[in-house]
């Protein structure tokens, strides 16, 4: 049978990929799922007790109604640092390794203050919310940054974000190691949030998009349980995708895009435009709610736009949920009918007969999240474990 990548190693990370679905086992059940000798488990077991990964649990009672000594995931062992940086508003997180948020800060951050100031708000920030709950930053097995722009996920550098002056190829994973000493991953904040969008959806979701409506328009793809970047990792950049009835001028230098008709920015413009007074896409969802009609219109319309471009890519792609989130998704049914409506009404039957697309779970929790997730699936890799263990 084929095996996930990721699956390969045999060794004691492969006992705790088991382990870490939360649920507790004995010797006997772990040799059964692994085949492995039950003395084999035994040491894999001590080696990873040594290093506190897993931890045996008091009262474990066996089918057999017999006591027995069973063994779990220490999801408190080590704590995440997670950062989710938007245009104007940071959220961070201390989670741990299950993904359970201990602390939890938002604040106004301008990110075009330009790389050091942030990063050194974002230090000592993290440091304060560690000595809340008790913990330091030897505990920090690592750290998680979501940013507004596109970053290169190999050397976690931003690559010419429009919004970030002074950030382009800024070593936002050398500049924060240094001071936090724990490995840096960095991404950009639509990727991250659909990590986060398909952890919560686990463990049966394969394929999932994840579109956050906010100023602008992106989304983030999951393809066979891992985010796919592309080449160059502008994979999901639909907010640029042509909308054949529009001729709007777009930030990008083309005409028609999405994200010049459907995007948060776009409305608010329409609507200044009518004499309303409605600076960004929360302006937008903040009309709607107090009743303007105009506000409600313009959201109704969008999403049909949106639906729309997501209906070809539901034909191309044919995934089994799509997530929406941003600022827009805030607007409820207003914005999900007409993204429904239009996907299907032209994607293909096949596609859409088992297609669940619905608003965010985590809200403007996601992205914390996925940095969470981020920075976990790469320290309890298997084969990082094995290596851990071993060396
Ligand atoms: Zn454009």
């Amino acid at each position: 049978m084929p095996r996930e990548p990721n699956s390969q190693s045999t060794g004691a990370g492969a006992l705790l990929a088991i382990l870490r679905d939360g649920q507790a086992r004995t010797r006997a059940e772990l040799a059964q799922l692994t085949g492995l000798a039950r003395s084999t488990v035994s040491q894999r077991l001590d080696a990873l007790m040594s290093h506190r990964w897993v931890v045996p649990t008091e009262d474990f009672i066996s089918s057999g109604g017999r006591p027995a000594a069973a063994f779990a995931f220490n999801e408190r062992v080590r704590v995440v640092l997670a950062a989710d940086l938007g245009a104007t508003h940071a959220r961070l997180a201390v989670t741990d390794l299950g993904m359970t948020v201990l602390a939890e800060r938002a604040a106004e951050l301008p990110i075009d203050r330009g790389p050091e100031p942030t990063l050194e708000w974002l230090v000592t920030a993290f440091r304060e919310m560690l000595a809340e709950i008790g913990r330091d930053l030897t505990q920090v097995c690592g750290v998680g940054v979501g940013l507004p722009g596109p970053v290169e996920h190999a050397s976690g550098r931003p690559v010419n974000p429009p919004i970030m002056p002074g950030w382009d190829g800024f070593p936002v994973p050398e500049w924060l190691g240094a001071r936090i000493g724990a490995p840096v991953l960095v991404d950009n904040d639509v990727n991250i949030m659909a990590l986060g969008e398909h952890w919560t959806a686990r463990p049966e979701v394969d394929h999932l998009i994840f579109i956050k409506i906010g100023t602008g328009i992106g989304c983030g793809i999951i393809s066979g349980r891992r985010l796919h970047r592309g080449a160059q990792g502008a994979a999901g950049d639909v907010g640029h995708i042509r909308v054949p009835s529009s001729e709007a001028l777009c930030r990008c230098g083309n005409v028609g895009c999405l994200e010049a008709v459907a995007g948060g920015a776009a409305m608010a413009a329409a609507l200044r435009a009518a004499g309303v007074d409605a600076r960004g896409s929360r302006d937008v969802v903040a009309l709607m709610r107090a009743g303007d009609t105009r506000a409600a219109r313009l959201i109704r319309q969008a999403g049909r736009e949106i639906g729309g471009v997501m209906a070809s890519i539901v034909n191309f792609f044919n995934p089994s949920v799509i997530v929406i989130g941003g600022d827009i998704a805030e607007a409820g049914e207003q914005v999900l009918a007409g993204v429904r409506e239009a996907i299907y009404s032209r994607s293909l039957p096949l596609a859409t007969q088992h297609l669940s697309i619905r608003a965010s779970d985590l809200g403007d929790r996601a992205g914390i999240i996925g940095a969470a997730v981020m920075v976990v699936e790469h320290v309890l890799a298997p084969d990082t474990i094995d290596r851990a263990l071993t060396g």
